[in-house]
C-alpha cells in the first residue's frame, strides 16, 4: 500500500503561518492498493486537494472510509471533485447508528442551510454502506473496522495487503476508564485489535500530558497515552495524527520530542504526520 496524507489536523482546520510545516487541513489519508485501487480514509478538508490531484488520473471507483461523522471528518466531502462527476462511483463506508442509515446522516450535512446542494442532486453514483462486523475486501486490501472510545459511534480501521498492516485510529481515548494504560491487558483496551502488530499506525496525538487532565472524556489521547497504546499494540511505526488546532508547528515538534523520549531508543519509530507525507507500507 502507498499512503499519502492530505490532512492531519484535528477538530477544526487551522491554516496560517503557525501551521505551515504540518498543515491545517483536517483528516484525510489516501491509500493506493498494489492494483492502483483508491481508498480514502476520512473526508476532512484535506480531501479537496486529493480531488484536485486526480484530475488527470481518474479512477472509476473510489472507496471512502469514514471513522465517524464529526464535521472535521466529513466537511470536505462536498468539495471532493469526483463527487460532481456523473461517471464516478463513490462508495462511502461508516459506522452504523440505528435507526438512522449512513445516507440519512450524510444527508444532514448535504442539505441547506449547511450546504447549498441536496444529496439527491449530486450527479455521481453514491453508495452508502454501514461497515460490516467481519472484514471485507476492497480490491486486494482486506479492511476491518471496530468501534473505539470516542463520543458517538466511531470506528478505527485496519487495512492489510500482502501481509502488511496499516492502522488508522484518528480520534481515540484509549485511557478512558483504564487505571494504567501502560500495564493494561491489551485485550481490555479500546482499539488494540485494530492496531496489533501494525507496520504503521496513524493515531490521535491531540493533547500534551498537561492538557489531557482538563479534557478527560473529550475522546482524545495525551502523548503518553498514544505511546502506551502503540507499545501495547506492538506497532512498528507510530504516526502522530489529528493535531490540535491550537498547536503550532513548534508545539508539535516539542510533542514529538516527548513522544520519542517515552518511546525509547528507536526514535525513528515515532513521526509527526504532515500534509504531503508519503509512505510505503509494503
Ligand atoms: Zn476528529
Ligand atoms: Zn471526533
Amino acid at each position: 500500500m502507498r499512503v499519502k496524507v492530505w490532512g492531519c489536523r484535528g477538530s477544526l482546520a487551522a491554516p496560517g503561518p503557525e501551521t505551515v510545516r504540518y498543515g491545517g487541513n483536517t483528516s484525510c489519508v489516501e491509500v493506493r492498493a498494489a492494483d492502483g485501487r483508491l481508498i480514502v480514509i476520512d473526508a476532512g478538508t484535506g480531501i479537496r486537494g486529493l480531488g484536485q490531484s486526480l484530475v488527470d488520473h481518474l479512477p472509476g471507483r473510489v472507496d471512502i472510509l469514514l471513522t465517524h461523522l464529526h464535521l472535521d471528518h466529513i466537511e470536505g466531502l462536498g468539495f471532493f471533485s469526483r463527487i460532481w462527476e456523473a461517471g464516478a462511483e463513490i462508495h462511502l463506508w461508516g459506522p452504523p447508528d440505528p435507526p438512522l442509515s449512513l445516507r440519512d446522516r450524510v444527508t444532514t450535512y448535504f442539505s441547506p442551510p449547511l450546504f447549498p446542494v441536496h444529496l439527491q442532486d449530486v450527479p455521481s453514483h453514491l453508495a452508502f454502506h454501514d461497515v460490516p462486523a467481519e472484514p471485507w475486501e476492497i480490491g486486494g486490501v482486506t479492511v476491518s473496522a471496530a468501534s473505539v472510545n470516542h463520543p458517538g459511534p466511531t470506528l478505527g480501521y485496519r487495512l492489510e495487503e500482502a501481509g502488511k498492516v496499516l492502522a488508522y485510529i484518528s480520534d481515540h481515548e484509549p485511557a478512558l476508564g483504564v487505571p494504567d494504560l501502560a500495564t493494561a491487558e491489551p485485550g481490555h483496551v479500546s482499539g488494540t485489535g485494530l492496531a496489533l502488530g501494525a507496520d504503521a499506525l496513524f493515531h490521535d496525538a491531540q493533547y500534551t500530558e498537561d492538557e489531557y487532565p482538563h479534557r478527560v472524556g473529550w475522546g482524545h489521547s495525551s502523548i503518553a497515552h498514544m505511546v502506551s497504546f502503540a507499545r501495547l499494540s506492538k506497532v512498528r511505526h507510530l504516526l502522530m495524527f489529528h493535531h490540535d488546532p491550537m498547536h503550532s508547528d513548534a508545539d508539535l515538534e516539542a510533542m514529538l520530542l516527548r513522544a520519542r523520549a517515552l518511546w525509547g531508543p528507536d526514535v525513528d519509530g515515532v513521526s509527526l504526520s504532515y500534509e504531503g507525507m508519503e509512505l510505503e507500507v509494503t
